[in-house]
């Protein structure tokens, strides 16, 4: 057998720099609750992003929650069901019923799918960038000026991707990045809320860390009632080493991406997203689609690059709706769509680690397993 491909491969740095960074935690003895490496990742992710409302959290999960709790949300949200189960849970978590809509061909919410949906109940749309590929945001966007919603980007894969040269965190109310290991960038776990009204950060100050405020006349109070969820000082060095590597580590999965279109082109029954000029993607992942033509199905074909060495994910071959604890509520779902793309979709390995030859080497066996 060949060597093995590993389906995902975190990005880590080279350990003398991460030491080198730690080092002062030993000096000052604050290892969390806002230390100085923490203001200045958190500085680093202005100047990237270009947006000056930031804050951090020890995950995107409980920064999504918290994003969604401070907006104050009540009654029905439109999601999409193609996506990591975090962004329905946080959905749900709030008190707030999830509405399912349809996808497209960017795996994202599908604009016209929304619009069929909206009840006198919806107050938002909550849905991921997902595989870093952005949502259409001037379609949600509109429609969300239109009926009144507000809008939470669930850019957990997105950290990187621009449209038009601005990060896509300039859109909606607020955008999620998350920061975990196997994400694009990462601070081992970590998350960030960007938003457009700075008037959120004292709340988010406090929603992190169980609500406690602290004045000079009155000593502690706890104005709402938080949880914790503040980034650590390890977590935020490791954010910081990271970030000298984040343009290369695009720029290597930008030229695999490609190499992956080229070989991939001419194989029938396999369908590669068509990326457009306009946006800079962060090529988070690389999903593929097997149709007919190609002979084998999607299960078969994840199940013989398995057994050949080669890891690939199903994603994402279960709509949250479809998970039992979601199946049972029989929240409304308009998912036509997104129930054929599951069955279809794989996503290729991808990481700055991966080889050109491993490419060619998935390529080949993808060409040689298709069944005429
Ligand atoms: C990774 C991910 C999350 C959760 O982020 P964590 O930092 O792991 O909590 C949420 N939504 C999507 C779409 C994700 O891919």
């Amino acid at each position: 057998m060949q060597k093995e491909i590993k389906a995902t491969q975190p990005a880590l740095i080279d350990i003398e720099a991460y030491i080198e960074e730690i080092k002062s935690i030993w000096d000052t003895k604050i290892m969390t609750n806002n230390g100085e490496k923490v203001s200045k990742f958190r500085q680093m992710l202005k100047d990237y992003t270009g947006c000056s409302n930031i804050d951090l959290f020890v995950n995107g999960h409980s920064a999504l929650m918290l994003a969604i709790r401070a907006l104050e949300l009540q009654g029905e949200v439109i999601t999409s069901p193609f996506t990591f189960v975090s962004t329905t849970n946080a959905i749900v978590q709030n008190g707030l019923t999830p509405v399912f809509g349809d996808i497209d061909d960017s795996y994202n919410l599908a604009p016209d799918s929304i619009e069929k949906l909206i009840t006198d109940k919806t107050c938002a749309i909550i849905t991921p960038h997902i595989f870093g590929i952005p949502c259409n945001v001037g379609e949600i966007e509109r429609i969300a000026g239109k009926y009144h919603l507000k809008v939470i980007y669930d850019g957990a894969q997105a950290f990187g991707t621009k449209i038009r040269g601005s990060s896509v965190a300039k859109y909606g109310d607020m955008t999620m990045f998350s920061f975990h290991a196997i994400k694009v960038f990462n601070s081992i776990e970590g998350g960030a809320i960007v938003y457009k009204d700075e008037e959120f950060h004292r709340l988010f100050e406090l929603y992190r860390n169980f609500g406690i405020s602290y004045d000079e006349k009155n000593g502690n109070d706890v104005e709402v009632a938080g949880i914790n969820a503040k980034m650590n000082e390890f977590q935020a060095a490791m954010g910081i080493v990271n970030f000298a590597e984040i343009d290369s580590e695009i720029v290597k999965r930008k030229l695999l991406a490609e190499q992956y279109c080229s070989c991939l082109r001419d194989i029938p029954g396999i369908w590669t997203y068509p990326y457009d000029k306009d946006i800079d993607y962060n090529y988070s992942y690389f999903p593929i689609r097997i149709t007919e033509e190609y002979g084998v199905s999607r299960d078969e074909l994840w199940l013989k690059l398995k057994e050949r060495g080669i890891g690939t994910r199903k994603l994402y071959d279960k709509l949250t709706c479809d998970y039992s604890c979601y199946r049972q509520a029989g929240y409304e779902r308009d998912t036509e769509y997104a129930d054929k793309i599951k069955k279809m979709a794989l996503d290729l390995p991808i990481y700055g680690t991966l080889q050109e030859g491993d490419v060619a080497c998935i390529c080949e066996t993808i060409r040689s397993l298709r069944r005429k």
